[in-house]
């Protein structure tokens, strides 16, 4: 009999992707989808796919979570710690696949990265886990293109500077970026004949556009659009923001590693609609010859793709706009540092909503149901 799946927060940015996904994968032929929401009660499912029942039921309703077999979230941590915890108490023991960060630190749950980690998934599969969630974006990005480092256990440490898509903050967000964009255009164009215009008087009115009280920034609380934010969210106590702290403490969980590996830097949201970029500065445990580091790099995984350390094909291949929809994880700018032979920096782009969000998710659900 198919297993009886849950979807919840598929309306959301990483949701809608992984839907998408699961379309063109043919994947929902093997199970009874179920669609939840939280604010839509009795509206009607995605039309596209074929359900059990053809209107969207409470997430609320733990009565009828409990008929699951698996529960796929995409609705975020708040929900996760409301839900979750009720549905474990009351003795359900289906399998809850998440993508928030509520649960991934927990010592009964594994974060789920199948090219980096799949013996971890097996082990745990074997062992009776029953919680599978997705790992930070930023994270399953960076392992996913420095796997073949990681693998081999030649990093000593890493530090990173990350470039993080509007998207990553979700739908609303993502709105209120395009929104910006129109308000400073408009605020140009209709009042002015903006080619006309020497270019300060031009750059004037877009800064006064970005001062003005209805701009809109009621998710952001400041303007993105033509400037950048260099925090994402939480604060923890020692200075980092809690997107920066995440990146050691998950991979180091992913890799499971036996010697804990330093990683820290800043995470910086800039105003690209989706995908995010990382700028890696590695130290390496031994002066390993380039060659073989690119080598290794681009044998880890079929996704992971080199690019040449050229102007041309850097620009052409190593931006969030040449990524955006792929599975695709380029990585270049590998160059040995100035600062002696150990030390390699590397760029990376990969879209956060595939590999460092909803492809993972959609995977271990196939793995489940296999
Ligand atoms: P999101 O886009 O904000 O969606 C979450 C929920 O918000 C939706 O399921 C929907 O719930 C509701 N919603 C309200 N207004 C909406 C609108 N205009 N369009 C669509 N949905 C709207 O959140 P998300 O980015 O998908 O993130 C979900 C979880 O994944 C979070 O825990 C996040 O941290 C994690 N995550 C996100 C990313 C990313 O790149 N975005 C990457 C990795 C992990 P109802 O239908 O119930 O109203």
């Amino acid at each position: 009999m198919k297993k009886l799946v849950g979807f919840i927060g598929w309306r959301g940015m990483v949701g809608s992707v992984l839907l998408d996904r699961m379309q063109k994968n043919n994947d929902f032929k093997n199970i009874n989808p179920i669609f939840f929401t939280t604010s839509q009660v009795g509206e009607k499912t995605p039309v596209m796919i074929d359900c059990t029942t053809s209107f969207l039921e409470d997430a609320y309703n733990i009565d009828h979570l409990k008929e699951l077999d698996i529960i796929v979230s995409c609705q975020g941590a708040e929900y996760t710690s409301i839900i979750y915890h009720k549905l474990r108490k009351l003795g359900w023991n289906g399998y809850w696949i998440d993508a928030s960060s509520e649960l991934r630190l927990k010592n009964d749950s594994i974060i789920v990265l199948d090219p980096v980690n799949l013996d971890s998934i097996h082990k745990a599969l074997n062992q009776d886990i029953k919680t599978f969630v997705g790992g930070n974006c930023t994270v399953s990005l960076m392992l996913m293109a420095l796997g073949g480092l990681f693998k081999r256990n030649v990093i000593e440490w890493v530090t990173v500077s990350t470039y993080q898509a509007v998207s990553g903050g979700g739908a609303k967000y993502m709105l209120e970026m395009l929104q910006q964009m129109g308000y400073i255009y408009n605020s140009i164009s209709l009042r002015n004949k903006i080619l006309n215009k020497g270019i300060l008087e031009i750059e004037k009115l877009a800064r006064d556009a970005m001062k003005n009280n209805f701009f809109p920034k009621k998710y952001f609380t400041v303007p993105l659009t033509g400037s950048l934010i260099p925090w994402i969210d939480s604060s923890m106590k020692n200075g980092q923001s809690k997107e920066e702290w995440k990146g050691a403490i998950e991979t180091n969980k992913i890799l499971n590693s036996k010697n804990y590996i330093p990683i820290d830097g800043t995470c910086v949201r800039i105003a690209s609609l989706r995908c995010h970029s990382q700028s890696f500065f590695i130290k390496l445990n031994d002066n390993i010859p380039i060659k073989k580091i690119e080598s290794w790099i681009s044998s880890h995984n079929p996704w992971v793709k080199f690019i040449k350390n050229t102007e041309k094909d850097t620009v052409k291949n190593l931006t969030p706009f040449a990524v955006t929809g792929t599975l695709n994880i380029p990585i270049g700018r590998l160059r040995k540092l100035n600062i002696g032979k150990n030390y390699i920096s590397a760029f990376s782009v990969g879209d956060q909503l595939l590999w460092g969000a909803a492809e993972p998710l959609r995977r271990m659900l196939n793995i489940l149901i296999s």
